[in-house]
């Protein structure tokens, strides 16, 4: 029998956000449980505090888990807003000494990808012939999922791209509007510049902006000058969430379809 219910995971530098994802739908059972990301964050410290969660909420079955890093073959291989411990681990390995619930994991972006892409902003475009879509979430750093033609080519890291002399998340994301106290108008020149260069690299068919800053996409989106459609993250901040469940019903349970 395929499973219509995972729940889904999505770790970030900030917080670790979960809640029970109906796979079919593409929404959440409940408003999601949200845990300040433990300090230091290293996989004891975060493995622990998502064994409180699942115990907290009685959950036996399976678990989707987005993570904000590069993951290969379930190894992560370079994490930034998260403890340095964390690079080289076996993901899964890892979890089972802490949690016994089966797991899928997926770099966080990729995540949001793949749900707006199933089931949000992108669905017009998930298709042969859809070209390239460009999923960026803003937040603590800059994470990016590319499609081509519906499929994902995982693990882009485009917020790690040189920009302007730094690294782009350090100026680009969220966090950086906060810290540096912008306003809209000197942040979104920043974010339109950063676009731009985007648009010359890829020629992507459409940008999907996801993060908690897609829900003001009114006060920025106007303030861009791009060639490229835009639009902001229909599943919005949850993004993350639903498709990190989404890619447990893909992987785990590949009945799923
Ligand atoms: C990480 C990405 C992640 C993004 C958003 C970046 O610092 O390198 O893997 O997707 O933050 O969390």
């Amino acid at each position: 029998m395929k499973k219509q219910h995972v729940l889904g995971i999505d770790i970030g530098g900030t917080g670790i956000k979960a809640a029970v994802v109906d796979i079919r739908q593409g929404t959440l059972l409940e408003s999601p449980v949200y845990v300040a990301t433990p300090q230091p964050s290293n996989p004891q410290a975060i493995l622990t505090a998502i064994r409180k969660i699942i115990d907290d909420l009685g959950w036996e079955d399976g678990v989707g888990c987005g993570f904000p890093g590069i993951i290969v073959n379930g190894r992560v291989y370079l994490v930034n807003n998260l403890g340095s411990e964390w690079e080289g681990v076996d993901f899964k390995q890892e979890w089972k000494r802490y949690i016994t619930n089966e797991v899928s994991m997926v770099n966080d972006a990729d995540a949001a990808a793949l749900a707006e892409m199933h089931l949000g902003a992108g669905r017009r475009f998930n298709k042969t012939g859809g070209g390239v879509v460009i999923t960026l979430t803003l937040g603590t750093g800059i994470g990016s999922g590319i499609f081509v033609d519906g499929y994902l080519m995982p693990n882009t890291e485009l917020g790690l791209l040189e920009f302007e002399g730094n690294m782009a998340e350090k100026t680009v994301a969220t966090v950086v509007k906060e810290r540096e106290d912008l306003s809209w108008q000197g942040w979104s020149s920043r974010l339109n510049r950063y676009l731009h260069a985007l648009e010359t690299y890829f020629s992507p068919n459409l940008f999907i902006i996801g993060g908690g800053i897609s829900e003001s996409s009114e006060k920025f989106f106007p303030l861009l000058t791009l060639k490229t459609e835009i639009r902001a993250a229909q599943l919005g901040n949850q993004a993350g969430i639903i498709g990190a469940a989404f890619h447990y019903s893909i992987q785990v349970d590949p009945k799923f379809g």
